[in-house]
């Protein structure tokens, strides 16, 4: 008999509140593993963005443990944890979270050159991904000068870049049209089938479909 393949990714009774009056999770586990593509779905409020923060090791639970490759998180220093971050994760968040102050271009490769990844081959492969998303823009606009859905797909270039073993993707086609939103899924599937665990915030119930199960918080 084959052992189940060992967890990427876990959280183990995991606690949390932002207020101390309104918990909004309490002794919630769940385990991700590679070459999965995994939605997390709920209603508005209920905490989606909040799982991928304590997930993405950006928020410490109240209680319970985070697990990166079986390994504790909680008690590690923060500077471990933004290494860890930088090294194993691949962000897509709602908002984008760009930097209008810089280029286009040196917001996908941010992370790249934080991690000390080699600057051309970076340089290169940025080109590659914002050429395949539909947003290889003058090489000197700013993400203020760019729609919410280039922003976002902008970001899931920055997310792509560096071939991350975990991605965390918070509504990734929200403001997308159907043929852009059919390009970011295609991508998240392709990076779940090279290894990574792949987790995604959506209420989109046709993509919640073509994912491989669904996590309703
Ligand atoms: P969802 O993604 O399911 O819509 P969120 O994780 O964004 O839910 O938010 C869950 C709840 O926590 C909401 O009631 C929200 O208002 C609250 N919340 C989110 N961020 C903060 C914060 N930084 N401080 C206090 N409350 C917050």
């Amino acid at each position: 008999m084959s052992r189940p393949p060992r967890a990427v990714l876990c959280a183990e009774r995991v606690s949390f509140r932002y207020e101390p009056a309104t918990p909004l999770l309490d002794d919630w586990s769940a385990t991700f593993h590679r070459g999965e593509l995994v939605a997390v779905t709920g209603p508005s409020g209920r905490g989606k963005s909040t799982v991928l923060y304590l997930l993405g090791l950006m928020l410490r639970p109240t209680a319970g443990e985070v697990l990166l490759d079986g390994e504790p998180m909680q008690s590690r220093p923060d500077r471990e944890r933004a290494a860890h971050r930088a090294a194993r994760f691949g962000f897509v968040f709602q908002d984008a979270a760009l930097d209008t102050t810089r280029t286009v271009l040196d917001n996908v490769l941010e992370t790249a050159l934080y991690r000390g990844d080699d600057r051309r081959r970076s340089r290169h492969r940025a080109h590659e991904l914002l050429e395949r998303f539909g947003v290889a823009l003058r090489a000197d606009a700013r993400p203020g000068q760019v729609s919410g859905g280039q922003a976002q797909r902008i970001a899931l270039c920055r997310a792509l870049l560096g071939d991350p073993r975990i991605v965390l993707a918070d509504e990734p086609t929200g403001n997308l049209d159907p043929a852009s939103s059919e390009v970011v899924f295609t991508a998240l599937r392709e990076q779940a089938a090279r290894g990574a665990a792949v987790v995604v915030v959506t209420h989109d119930p046709a993509l919640v479909g073509r994912c491989d199960r669904e996590l309703v918080l």
